[in-house]
């Protein structure tokens, strides 16, 4: 049996109302997803400048091994020409002798400054491994604080958000496919997720922009489907104006419905 118009916008208010109450189930949950992800990556990217900075260190730490090597085979070589240097035949041989000693001498002077300067770096790194480190243990503190609670949210949610879903399904039921597609792109294409809306004081519910009065008159008759001529949204119904005195002192919206 075809619907009248007034059941298919009433059918899709009420999906309009699911939604949005699952859009607000959602946005509890908000940006707590987000940041999960994204103090995930920041403490993977503290954990590859650990590493980076510890082989760094591990660098060095094998440089001043090398330079350590170094500093023996000199001193091996000058206790070689010292023995040397008694068994020459001549001045020039022995001059020639103690230039190669003088050249030792200086290559481990040359070294024993690299290694103090490697322990410095190290020294540097090592600073760096710990600040990077207690950063790292600060961030992971936080995150599982917000892992915590977007457990707890989720779970808290989780029977309404079922509710939810089945009504859901149960209120597509009573809406033409045509009539669901629009809604849907309607939805997808509004920030605030709203495809169907109410014409309140005198303005579109979705983009504020005004609805002329013939047109709320049409919208209140409910005998076609009719849309905003702004933003495109459905426009169900129009609420009436509540008209308050200036006068009076402004009442709770509560005790306004009530009276
Ligand atoms: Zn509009």
């Amino acid at each position: 049996m075809e619907k009248t118009v007034a059941q298919k916008l009433d059918a899709l208010t009420n999906l309009q109302r699911i939604d949005s109450e699952l859009d607000e189930i959602k946005k509890v949950r908000g940006a707590l997803p987000d940041e999960v992800a994204d103090l995930e990556d920041e403490i993977a990217g503290y954990q590859t400048r650990i590493d980076k900075f510890k082989s760094e260190a591990g660098d060095l730490e094998t440089s001043i091994a090398d330079y350590k090597t170094q500093i023996k085979n000199s001193e091996a070589l000058i206790k070689k020409y010292n023995e040397q240097q008694m068994n020459v035949r001549n001045n020039r041989e022995y001059d020639a002798i103690t230039k190669e000693i003088e050249l030792q001498n200086l290559e481990i002077q040359i070294s024993e400054k690299r290694i103090k300067e490697a322990f410095a770096k190290i020294e540097i790194k090592n600073g760096e491994i710990a600040k990077t480190e207690e950063e790292l243990a600060e961030r992971a503190k936080d995150l599982s604080s917000k892992k915590g609670e977007l457990e707890t949210l989720t779970k808290e949610s989780h029977d309404d958000e079922q509710k939810l879903m089945n009504a859901r399904t149960k209120a597509t039921k009573d809406i033409e496919e045509r009539l669901l597609v629009s809604y849907n792109k309607l939805r997808d294409n509004a920030r605030n997720g709203l495809a169907v809306v109410p014409v309140d004081r005198g303005a579109c519910g979705g983009c504020f922009n005004v609805v002329p009065p013939q047109r709320q008159a049409d919208i209140r008759e409910r005998k076609k489907i009719i849309v905003c001529e702004h933003c495109g949204r459905i426009l169900a119904d129009v609420t009436d104006e509540i008209v308050v005195e200036e006068a009076k002192p402004k009442r709770s919206r509560r005790a306004a419905t009530k009276a």
